[in-house]
């Protein structure tokens, strides 16, 4: 079986918390846990990550400046973090079992919603340290669900992963592969694009163009709720795309956060006809076993 496992940035560094190298290194030990013991029982497995926390981390060391656009960050994010996970994987399965590869995503840049921002990025902010960076450097800012405010970039939708051939030929030769990190460098006419795309949305696309039997996002929340933290709050154990797809329509995952990975499971679930899940890292393997989490079948 092919499993493309797609790990939350969030899940590697809490906004709320600090970024360092050993709160990272911790959360990608559990993550190389979970692919490794799927791995071990004989399946193969493609990795991708998020990088909302580390590209909003690198962005905000430019003060404003922006030497760098958001699409070379992108390439800095998928560098380091696929280092990281290549390391702790390794460490479970052998040297050099794991390829991480740079990834470039081709976008479309003639949908609109290319040019509004939704996706959030960086630090959770205090409401007057985000009103002064958006009076400083025009940064947009938005509230999250988990309390505070985030910057939040343009997140075009991605169409075809460029490098789908080369993470194929990997895969078939045995590789664990780490790709289309942060949701894939975006390109457009052949050019880099000031934005962040949803890496929940590309790894959907990947693990689609892959061929892949199992498309899992884990992350920092034990599955997909309806009406979450309000009344009425419930977490969807087994659930049927259509289904979900009708909760979705009804507003009940919002841009930015678990809307996309609900758009990405569903997609999935039915372009496939295969199963896609969504649970926390920390029981990533019962997830794949299909005994956690939120489980979407066609
Ligand atoms: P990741 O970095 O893994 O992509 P996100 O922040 O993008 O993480 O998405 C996970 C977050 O989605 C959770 O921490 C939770 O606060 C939020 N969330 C919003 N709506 C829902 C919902 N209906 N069910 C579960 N989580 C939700
Ligand atoms: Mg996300």
């Amino acid at each position: 079986m092919l499993v493309v496992v797609a790990l939350g940035g969030n899940a590697f560094s809490r906004p709320g918390e600090p970024v360092s190298q050993e709160g990272h290194m911790r959360n990608v030990a559990t993550a190389a846990q979970v692919v490794a013991r799927i791995v071990k029982e004989g399946h193969r497995a493609v990795v991708t990550h998020g990088n909302g926390p580390q590209v909003g981390y690198f962005a905000e060391l430019q003060k404003g400046r922006e030497a760098f656009g958001l699409d070379a960050l992108n390439a800095v994010t998928q560098g380091l973090l696929g280092y990281l996970i290549a390391q702790a994987i390794d460490k479970l399965l052998g040297a050099g079992m794991t390829a991480a590869l740079v990834t470039r995503v081709e976008v479309d840049c003639r949908d609109p919603s290319a040019a509004t921002p939704t996706k959030p990025i960086g630090p959770l902010y205090p409401e007057e340290a985000a009103r002064e960076l958006e009076a400083r450097f025009g940064w947009r800012f938005a509230a999250d669900p988990r309390g505070g405010w985030r910057r939040v970039v343009p997140s075009p939708t991605p169409v075809k992963v460029v490098e789908v051939d080369a993470i194929r030929r990997l895969v078939d030769a045995g590789f664990v592969v780490v790709a289309a990190g942060g949701g894939g460098v975006p390109i457009c006419g052949g050019a880099g694009v000031e934005g962040v795309v949803d890496k929940d949305l590309t790894s959907s696309l990947l693990a689609v163009e892959l061929g892949a039997d199992l498309f899992m996002v884990l992350t920092d929340v034990d599955g997909i709720y309806l009406n979450y933290r309000r009344p009425g709050q419930r977490r969807l154990g087994v659930v049927a795309a259509d289904e979900l797809e009708r909760y979705m329509s009804e507003g009940h995952f919002p841009p930015g956060s678990m809307g996309p990975k609900v758009r990405a499971v569903v997609d999935f679930v039915k372009r496939t006809g295969k199963r896609a899940a969504v649970g926390a890292l920390e029981e990533g393997y019962e997830v794949f076993k299909g005994l956690r989490g939120t489980q979407v079948v066609p």
